[in-house]
Parts: structure tokens; C-alpha cells; sequence
């Protein structure tokens, strides 16, 4: 199973996410963990990325498509994978589409999940604080300012793939809103329904 989560940052798609891979044992691919960890290691891309993911913009579409199409190469992809966070502009779209196409693979579903923006920035600031608390390092990009530009960036680049992945076919939407527990049986109502 192959499937994407789309929605604004702090929609939930991470926590999701990781429901997905422990429910169906398939690994979560975030491009943004995967440019944490590069900006962590120092490497080139990461050194290129840092300044773009501090200010809340998005990372160029050739560092990161080049990320993906290694990390689906790998050997724990081979059943499927959630793309989390990525594609995020119609080029990313057409460049998954594509790098599936040349290995025999296809998209199974994109879900979006639907919230309403006036409770994203509370949740990205709850998200910081937990990470306070626990004592683990809080993201650059979780706070009120970067978060707007965060948002905007989505408005401007990722929200036209609501309108791709529904002219495709592809497209499913559950209640972003919902309680998490709700939240996560309706996606799984929509996996049961695509792979039936
Ligand atoms: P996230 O953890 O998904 O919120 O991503 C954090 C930051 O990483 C974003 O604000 C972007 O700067 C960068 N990033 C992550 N995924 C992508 C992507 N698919 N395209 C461009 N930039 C990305």
C-alpha cells in the first residue's frame, strides 16, 4: 500500500502516521525528519536546507525529490510506504508520480485531513511545549511567527494538490478535527474500502 497524507502543518498527519506503520507495518517516509536529520549530520543538503526550514519555506523540489527516490529504493519499502509531508507542490506531484511509474508502482489513495486553520497554530504550540517538557529539543519552526509563514507557504503551493489528487481519482478526505481516535478509523475505513 502506498498512500500520501495531506493537510497543513499541525493537521496530524505525523501522529497519524505513526498509527499507519505500526497498524500495517510499513514505514513512514517524512521529508521533514528526513531534513532534520540532514541538517543534524551537517551533510550538504542539510547545510542547504537550514536557513529555508528555519524561515517556515519550502526546501527546493529537486533536494527533495532526489531524497525520496533513494529512500524508495530501500528495502523496507518494497510493501508500501506513507508519504508524510511530501509531495507538497504540484512538481513533487508529478515527480512521485513518475519515479513510481518507472518501478512498476502506483499511488493507492491521498488522504487529506480536513482542519480548520484556526486551531493549527494552537496545536503546533502545544506540540512545542510537550516537547519542553519531556526535555527533548523543540523545532525551530514550531512557534507563532514562522508558523504563519508556514501556512502560507501550504496555501500557496501544497493546497493545489487537493484539486490534482482529486482530478486523479485519488483523492479521500476525512475530519482532520475528529478526535485522533476518530481521525485514525476513518483512515482506516478509507485503506479497507481502496484495497477491497
Ligand atoms: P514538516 O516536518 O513536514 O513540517 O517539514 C518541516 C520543513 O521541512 C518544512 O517547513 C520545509 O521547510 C521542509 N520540507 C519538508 N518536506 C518538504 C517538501 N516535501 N518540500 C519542500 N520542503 C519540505
Amino acid at each position: 500500500m502506498r498512500l500520501i497524507l495531506l493537510g497543513p502543518p499541525g493537521a496530524g498527519k505525523g501522529t497519524q502516521a505513526q498509527r499507519l506503520v505500526e497498524k500495517h507495518g510499513i514505514p513512514q517516509l517524512s521529508t521533514g525528519d528526513m531534513l532534520r536529520a540532514a541538517v543534524k549530520a551537517e551533510t550538504e543538503v542539510g547545510k542547504r536546507a537550514k536557513a529555508v526550514m528555519d524561515a517556515g519555506e519550502l526546501v527546493s523540489d529537486e533536494i527533495v525529490n532526489a531524497i525520496v527516490a533513494e529512500r524508495i529504493d530501500q528495502d523496507d519499502c518494497a510493501r508500501g510506504f506513507i508519504l508524510d509531508g511530501y509531495p507538497r507542490t504540484l512538481v513533487q506531484a508529478d515527480a512521485v508520480a513518475d519515479m513510481l511509474a518507472e518501478r512498476g508502482m502506483f499511488l493507492d489513495v491521498v488522504i487529506e485531513l480536513v482542519v480548520d486553520d484556526k486551531a493549527l497554530v494552537g496545536r503546533i504550540l502545544k506540540r512545542a511545549e510537550e516537547a519542553r517538557a519531556a526535555g527533548q529539543p523543540v523545532r525551530k519552526d514550531d512557534n507563532a511567527e514562522v508558523f504563519d509563514e508556514r501556512l502560507r507557504e501550504y496555501y500557496k503551493k501544497t493546497a493545489p494538490l487537493i484539486g490534482y489528487y482529486y482530478a486523479n481519482d485519488l483523492l479521500q478526505q476525512v475530519d482532520g478535527m475528529a478526535a485522533m481516535d476518530d481521525v485514525t478509523a476513518q483512515i482506516e475505513e478509507i485503506i479497507a474500502a481502496t484495497l477491497r
